[in-house]
C-alpha cells in the first residue's frame, strides 16, 4: 500500500461526520465510506507505431442513494503509480457523493480515470480517441444517464466526453443518448454557463459568507492564488459584487496590487506577457506574502496543500473561499477556527461546476435548453441553500465549516438510505 493514501483521508471525513451526527453504528459507517463498485479495465490500443500497448482505468462508483452517479474521467499518472491512482479515484468518488449531497442535487459520487498524462506523452490526436472509446467500450455497462454519468476532470475536455456518448450510442443501438455524460461541448448538446460555473459559484458562496458576517462586500479586498478558470471568473464576479482584486499569483510568482487591479486588466496583461508577475503598479511578493495579505477574502485557486499551520497563523482574512480542491491541510483547520475565519469549504465553494452537469443532464433528459440566465439562476438556488444549510449546523454544533458541510452531506445521505433499506 502506498504511504499517503487518499482514500483513508475520505473514510476519516465520513467518521468525523458520524461522530458529529452521533451515528455509531460500524456497519452503517463502513457503508458510508467504502464505494459501491469499483471497475478496474485494461484497455489495449494500437499505437500509432504499431505497437500494442496496454493501459489500466478505472471507475469507482461510490454511492447512489440519492440518484445515478456523477463525477468526472480523468487522465493522469499520479506519482504513487497505477495502484495510487485506485486510491485516489475512491477518495475523489467518495467527496463526489458529499459534494452532491451538500448542494442537493439528486446524484450521487463516481469518479473514474485512466493511468497516463497526454500532456508529457505527447500522444497524437489518434491515439488518444483509441484510449477513450477503448475505456468508453469497457465501462459502457455500468454507465448511463439513469446510472452514472461522468464529466471532464484533469486533461480531459468535451472532446473526450463527445467521443465517450458516441461511443456508448453507437453499443446501443445508435440511440441519442447525450445525458450519458456531461461537459459536452454545446453543439452537442452542453449546457451554458459551463465555462463560469465554479467561478460563479465560489462568487455567490462569498456573498452568502459576507451576509452571515454582516461584512460589505463593496469595496471589499480580495485575494486570488492562481489565475485560470475558477480564479478569474470567481474574481470577476465578486468584482461585479463591487469587490476589489489586491492581490493574484500564478505558477510565475505572486504580486500584490494595494490600489487594486481590474480582472479584465490582468488577464490582458498575462495574454500579453504570460503572466500576471511584473503587472503595472504591482509588487512581487511570496506565495506566503500572498495568502497573509490583510484582505476580506481570501481565495485559493490553484494547487492542493498551500495553507499549513504556520500560514494559518499568520492569516488576515476574514473569509477563505476554497475554489480549489484540498488548499488547507487538516493542521491547519483548528487555527483557522480559532481565528474565527470562515472557511467555505472546497466541496461546497467549487461545487458550481457539478451544480451546471446536473442542469445540463436535465436538460438533455428532457431535450429543452435553458437560456444563460435561467442555467445560472437554478445554481444560485442551490448553492446558496448548500451555504445556508451547513452554515446553520456549524453554529448549531458550534464546529467549523468543513466538519459542518461533511455531516451536512453525510446526513443527507443516511436519510436517503433509511429511507430505501438494504435489498437484497
Ligand atoms: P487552471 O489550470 O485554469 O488554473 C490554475 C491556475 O493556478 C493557473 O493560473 C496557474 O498558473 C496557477 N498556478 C499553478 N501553480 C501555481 C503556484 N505554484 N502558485 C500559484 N498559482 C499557480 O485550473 P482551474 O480549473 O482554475 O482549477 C484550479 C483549482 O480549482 C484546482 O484545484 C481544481 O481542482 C479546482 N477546481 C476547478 C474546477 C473548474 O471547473 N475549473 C472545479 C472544481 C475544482
Amino acid at each position: 500500500m502506498v504511504k499517503l493514501d487518499p482514500f483513508a483521508n475520505a473514510t476519516q471525513q465520513v467518521n468525523d461526520a458520524c461522530d458529529v451526527l452521533g451515528i455509531k453504528d460500524k456497519g452503517l459507517r463502513e457503508y458510508l465510506a467504502t464505494p459501491n463498485k469499483v471497475l478496474r479495465v485494461k484497455i489495449p490500443v494500437r499505437m500509432d507505431n504499431g505497437q500494442i500497448r496496454i493501459f489500466t482505468g478505472f471507475r469507482s462508483q461510490h454511492n447512489n442513494d440519492r440518484g445515478p452517479y456523477k463525477g468526472g474521467i480523468r487522465y493522469f499518472n499520479p506519482e504513487g503509480g497505477v495502484e495510487y491512482m485506485e486510491r485516489e479515484v475512491m477518495a475523489l468518488s467518495s467527496w463526489m457523493t458529499w459534494k452532491c449531497a451538500i448542494v442537493d442535487i439528486p446524484l450521487g459520487g463516481g469518479k473514474g480515470g485512466v493511468y497516463v498524462n497526454p500532456k508529457t506523452e505527447k500522444l497524437s490526436d489518434g491515439e488518444l480517441e483509441r484510449i477513450t472509446r477503448g475505456f468508453a467500450f469497457k465501462i459502457s455497462e455500468i454507465i448511463g444517464p439513469g446510472k452514472d454519468i461522468p464529466a471532464p476532470d484533469v486533461y480531459t475536455t468535451g472532446r473526450e466526453m463527445t467521443q465517450i456518448m458516441d461511443t456508448y450510442n453507437k453499443l446501443h443501438g445508435n440511440i441519442s443518448t447525450p445525458g450519458v455524460i456531461t461537459g459536452k461541448p454545446l453543439s452537442m448538446g452542453g449546457s451554458l454557463a459551463r465555462n463560469v460555473a465554479t467561478g460563479l459559484g465560489v462568487a455567490y458562496c462569498v456573498r452568502e459568507a459576507a451576509k452571515a458576517l454582516k461584512l460589505n462586500l463593496k469595496g471589499a479586498k480580495i485575494v486570488l492564488q492562481g489565475f485560470g478558470n475558477a480564479s478569474t471568473f470567481a474574481g470577476e464576479y465578486l468584482e461585479k459584487m463591487g469587490s476589489k482584486i489586491i492581490g493574484v499569483s500564478d505558477s510565475k510568482g505572486s504580486i500584490s496590487i494595494p490600489s487594486g487591479a481590474k480582472i479584465s486588466k490582468l488577464i490582458e496583461f498575462k495574454t500579453k506577457t504570460g503572466s500576471v508577475v511584473g503587472f503595472p503598479g504591482s509588487k512581487k511578493i511570496s506565495t506566503e506574502e500572498l495568502l497573509t495579505t490583510k484582505c476580506d477574502v481570501l481565495v485559493p485557486a490553484a494547487l492542493e496543500n498551500q495553507i499549513n499551520a504556520k500560514i494559518a497563523q499568520n492569516l488576515k482574512c476574514k473569509i477563505i473561499a476554497e475554489a480549489a480542491n484540498g488548499p488547507t491541510l487538516p493542521e491547519a483547520d483548528p487555527i483557522i477556527f480559532k481565528k474565527k475565519i470562515l472557511v467555505i469549504p472546497d466541496i461546497l465553494a467549487n461545487s458550481g461546476g457539478v451544480c451546471i452537469s446536473y442542469l445540463e443532464w436535465v436538460q438533455n433528459n428532457m431535450g429543452y435548453y435553458w437560456t444563460f440566465d435561467e442555467v445560472a439562476n437554478k445554481m444560485e438556488g442551490n448553492i446558496t441553500k448548500g451555504f445556508k444549510d451547513a452554515y446553520a449546523l456549524a453554529n448549531k454544533h458550534k464546529i467549523d465549516m468543513r466538519r459542518a458541510t461533511m455531516a451536512l452531506a453525510v446526513g443527507r445521505v443516511v436519510e436517503a438510505f433509511n429511507q430505501k433499506g438494504i435489498w437484497p
